[in-house]
């Protein structure tokens, strides 16, 4: 297996480089964003999202309708690999971009998606995983938060833990419980949900 460069990847690392170099700081260079509080953090990494998005370098392996790249998976590597090169700041949105992006694009309607990708692509709207409850870390399947369809509204009553994020997060994804008669790994119903809706609390 060739591990070098063709000469389409070559470009495309020069072409990061060469954006990387202007905008981004060296490692070692910077003030630490571990001494920042973790508002400034936050302040700081969505302007670095903002940055990435107006410049086209946001969510490489989205399409490019959604506000992403649409990259090849190498070119994600070789963009992982010079950006590593950089203090950049990290850890605010994995879930939206990781997760709840991926799945709004598989099943979400075209008025969701261009409602909610772009402004999560942006880092203008943080995203959070409701998943794990004080039953249900390991073992998924034990979740017991309680999701029950009434019309057209769904009511949901539980409670979620280690949820990273939550207190900053403008939205979650979040799994529950929707039919406690079926076996324990189906059931199960995922919702997106608004955190500032009446009864979440944080
Ligand atoms: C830093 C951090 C951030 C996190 N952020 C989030 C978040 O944002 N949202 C979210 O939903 N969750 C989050 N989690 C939770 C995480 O995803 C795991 O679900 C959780 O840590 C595991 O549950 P637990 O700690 O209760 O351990 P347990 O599930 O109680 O597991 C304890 C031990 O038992 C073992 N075990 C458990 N069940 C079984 C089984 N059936 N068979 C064999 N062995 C088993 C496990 O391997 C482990 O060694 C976070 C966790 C950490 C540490």
């Amino acid at each position: 297996m060739d591990f070098n460069d063709s000469p389409e990847e070559a470009k495309f690392r020069k072409e990061v480089n060469d954006w990387l170099s202007i905008n981004a700081t060296p490692k070692g260079k910077s003030k630490d964003s571990a001494t920042l509080s973790e508002e400034d953090a936050l302040k700081v990494a969505k302007s670095w999202q903002t940055k990435l998005y107006d410049n086209g370098w946001a969510c490489l392996h989205w399409p490019k309708e959604y506000g992403g790249r649409g990259s090849t998976p190498i070119e994600r590597v070789i963009w992982g690999q010079e950006a590593s090169n950089y203090k950049l700041p990290a850890g605010f949105f994995e879930i939206g971009q990781g997760m709840a992006g991926p799945v709004l694009m598989m099943y979400a309607n075209e008025e969701q998606k261009k409602k909610y990708l772009p402004p999560m692509a942006k880092g203008e709207e943080i995203w959070c995983q409701l998943f794990s409850e004080p039953g249900a870390g390991s073992d998924l399947a034990g979740l017991k938060t309680k999701s029950v369809l009434d019309g057209d509204m769904w009511t949901i009553n539980g409670q979620k833990i280690w949820t990273s994020g939550a207190h900053y997060s403008d939205y979650g994804i979040l799994v529950t419980r929707s039919d406690p008669t079926a076996q324990k790994h189906k059931g199960l119903t995922y919702f997106f949900l608004d955190m500032k809706s009446p009864g979440v609390e944080v």
